[in-house]
C-alpha cells in the first residue's frame, strides 16, 4: 500500500481568516491586508512581544474553526484513501499536554468531511512540543516512516505540502515531494528550488491526477 503525506496548514486548511483575526486580536489587524502576498510577511510589521502573542493565539485551537478548507483536497483524499492509499496527516502544529491543538484540528477534519485520523490507516502526526522548529520535527517522522516502508520495494511515500521546508523535508527522507502553489505566498522560483525531485502542482484536482497516474495505475 502506498502511502500518501500531507501538511495541514495552507496545503488542506487556507488559514487566511485565522491570520487575520489572530492579527486583530494582538491589536494589529491593518498588518494583514499590507503583507497577505507575501509568506510571514508580517514579520517586519511586529516586534518580538506582539509575534510571540501572535503565535500564541494563531498556534491554538481558539481560531481554527476560521480555516477554510482548500477547494477539493477533502473529496480528493477521500477518493484516494478509497482507492487504497494510506493517509498521514504531518503538521507543524502542536499537541502537547496543556497546550494542543489536537481536539480542534481532528473536530475540523471531521467537520469539512476530510478521512478522520483514527478510522482505517489514517493517522495524525503532531508536533510533541510548540516550541520544536517545524523541519527538524517532520524530518526525524519522516525518516521514520520510510524505514517503515523501505523494506517493501512495492510500497512508495509521497508528500503533499505549501512550504519549499515541506519539500526538503520529504525529499531527505526519501519521500517524493509535491508543492501546491495556490496562494501565491512563495515565488514560483522558491517553490521549483525547494528540492531537485520537486512537482509544482496548482491545485488538489492536479494532485489527484497525478498520484492516480503514478501510484495507481502503474502500481
Ligand atoms: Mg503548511
Amino acid at each position: 500500500m502506498h502511502t500518501l503525506i500531507t501538511d495541514v496548514d495552507n496545503t488542506i486548511a487556507d488559514t487566511r481568516k485565522r491570520m487575520e483575526r489572530s492579527l486583530s486580536e494582538i491589536g494589529r489587524g491593518g498588518v494583514f491586508d499590507r503583507t497577505r502576498e507575501e509568506f510571514g510577511g508580517f514579520h517586519k510589521f511586529l516586534s518580538e512581544d506582539e509575534l510571540d502573542r501572535l503565535w500564541r493565539v494563531f498556534l491554538s485551537d481558539k481560531y481554527v474553526h476560521l480555516d477554510r478548507p482548500e477547494p477539493d483536497s477533502a473529496r480528493v483524499l477521500n477518493g484516494l484513501v478509497q482507492r487504497g492509499i494510506k493517509l498521514i496527516y504531518l503538521t507543524g502544529r502542536h499537541d502537547e499536554g496543556g497546550d494542543t491543538m489536537r481536539p480542534g484540528t481532528e473536530e475540523w477534519l471531521r467537520e469539512h468531511g476530510f478521512p478522520v485520523p483514527g478510522e482505517g490507516d489514517v493517522r495524525l502526526l503532531m508536533k510533541p512540543e510548540r516550541r520544536a522548529d517545524d523541519k527538524v520535527f517532520k524530518l526525524r517522522e519522516l525518516r521514520g516512516l520510510n524505514g517503515e516502508t523501505s523494506r517493501d520495494e512495492a510500497r512508495r511515500l509521497v508528500g503533499i505540502g505549501d512550504m519549499p521546508d515541506d519539500a526538503s523535508a520529504y525529499s531527505q527522507a526519501g519521500v517524493e515531494p509535491i508543492l501546491l502553489d495556490w496562494l501565491g505566498l512563495f515565488s514560483r522560483d522558491d517553490l521549483l528550488n525547494a528540492a531537485d525531485d520537486v512537482t509544482v502542482l496548482n491545485s488538489w484536482e492536479e494532485v489527484e491526477s497525478f498520484v492516480a497516474s503514478r501510484y495507481l495505475v502503474y502500481r
